[in-house]
Order: structure tokens, then sequence, then C-alpha cells
């Protein structure tokens, strides 16, 4: 079975800093299909603004039109907080043999060691890890160690292998954030260009970045 791409996120809204991250990773890794798993509640940060729902919304009108891009629900309906080991131990029982890449935006690579059971995710899965503007790859420390002793370069070791491997890969840097976007909409300017179409529509006819606010 060829390899699969794993990009969760909290897509709070997904934008093309996401987008065209997983489409360079589809083409370049010869990825069978990028699976994009919004996260239900994400453990480690501020709960989102827009709820999981409407997330997952704008994450299937922002890939509808890709083949090769798959969207999965799973963590949208598990109770509790979405861990990445869960989704990818249920997702190894549903593929055993096929190279799985968890793909990583460089900022979420760094934050690693503080993921929920983040070595045995090393053993479901391999890792892809995206440049990301600002941040760069740790040269010591605890992740300089794990890239010495895991880091590949050549893409036909994560097909050859089910697991396990850490891939740094360059992307076009695009400096994109949903922390920006937010600030965007909210504060009432126009998210055009920086995400597709479909995503401002949906934001636009739904106002789900629009809250009361609180007394
Ligand atoms: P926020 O600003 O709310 O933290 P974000 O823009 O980082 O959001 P997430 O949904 O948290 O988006 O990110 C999901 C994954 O996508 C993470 O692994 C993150 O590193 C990666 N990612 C996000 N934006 C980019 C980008 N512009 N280029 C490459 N990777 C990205």
């Amino acid at each position: 079975m060829s390899a699969v791409g794993i990009f969760g996120g909290t897509f709070d809204p997904i934008h093309f800093g996401h987008l065209r991250t997983a489409f360079e990773l589809l083409q370049v890794l010869r990825l069978d299909e990028v699976r994009f798993v919004p996260a239900g509640r994400p453990p480690h940060r501020e709960p989102p603004l827009c709820d999981a729902g409407r997330r997952l919304q704008m994450v299937r009108a922002a890939t509808a039109d890709q083949p090769g891009f798959v969207v999965d629900d799973r963590e949208t309906r598990r109770d509790g907080p979405s861990y990445t080991v869960t989704t990818l131990r249920e997702l190894r029982e549903e593929w055993p043999g096929r190279p799985v890449c968890l793909i990583v935006g460089m900022d979420a690579f760094l934050g690693l060691p503080a993921w929920h059971e983040w070595r045995e995710i090393l053993r479901l899965a391999h890792l892809v890890v995206a440049h990301r503007p600002g941040w760069s790859v740790p040269s010591d420390g605890l992740l300089g160690d794990l890239l010495a002793a895991r880091g590949v370069r050549d893409i036909e070791e994560l097909h050859g292998a089910e697991a396990g491997r850490i891939l740094v890969q360059p992307v076009t840097q695009l400096e994109i954030s949903s922390t920006d976007l937010r600030e965007i909409i909210v504060s009432g300017r126009d998210p055009r260009y920086l995400l597709p179409d479909a995503v401002r529509e949906v934001i636009r006819d739904t106002a789900c970045y629009v809250h009361e606010p609180k007394r």
C-alpha cells in the first residue's frame, strides 16, 4: 500500500499556508492522499473561536476540489481532548504495514515533546516536518538528538518503512497563520487571498467569527 499523509490541526480557520504545504507534500512525497484531521478539542492551547463543526465545514470547503485531499472527521466526533496518538492508533489498525506520514509545521515539531505519548507517535508514523517562516531546525537538545537519530533525506526511506523516520522538507514559505486571520476577520477586515474563496464564503455566510460581547 502506498504512503498516506495525515495533517492534523485546529484549522481555525484553514488557510493557504496549510493547503499549499499539503499540496506540495502530496506531490513531492508521492503520497496516495493527504488526510486533513481537524481537532475537536485541541490540547495545549486556548479553545478555538469556531466550533468543531464549523471548522470541519471550512476544511471540507477548502479541499473539495483537490483529488488526493481527504477530510477525516473522527477527532470532531470524539469526546475529550484530541490526541494525535489516538488517531494514529486507529489508522494503524486500519492500515497495517502502510507508511503513514504525520505532517507538522516546524513550530508544531518544536512543541512535540509536550504532546501526549509523543514517543509512541513515532512508533506509529513517520514525521514530515514542513519549514515555516520564523522557525528553524533544532540542532541540539532533545529534538536535535532525535533528528540525528531518526532524520532521513531520501523520500524512499519513508516509503520503505511504516513509521519511525523524520524528514524535514522545504515548502514554499507562506507567512500566513490562523491567529493573524482571526484578528483580521474579528476586526472586520477581509481575509481574501489568504484563504480559499469557499472558506471566505462560509465565514461570511455563517458569521462564525462574530460573537456577542460577553456581559
Ligand atoms: P494558530 O495561529 O491558530 O496557531 P496555525 O496557522 O498555526 O494556527 P494550525 O491549525 O494550528 O494553524 O496548524 C496545523 C498545522 O499546520 C501545524 O502543524 C502547523 O505547524 C502547520 N502550519 C500552519 N500554518 C502553516 C504555514 N503557513 N506553513 C506551513 N505549515 C503551517
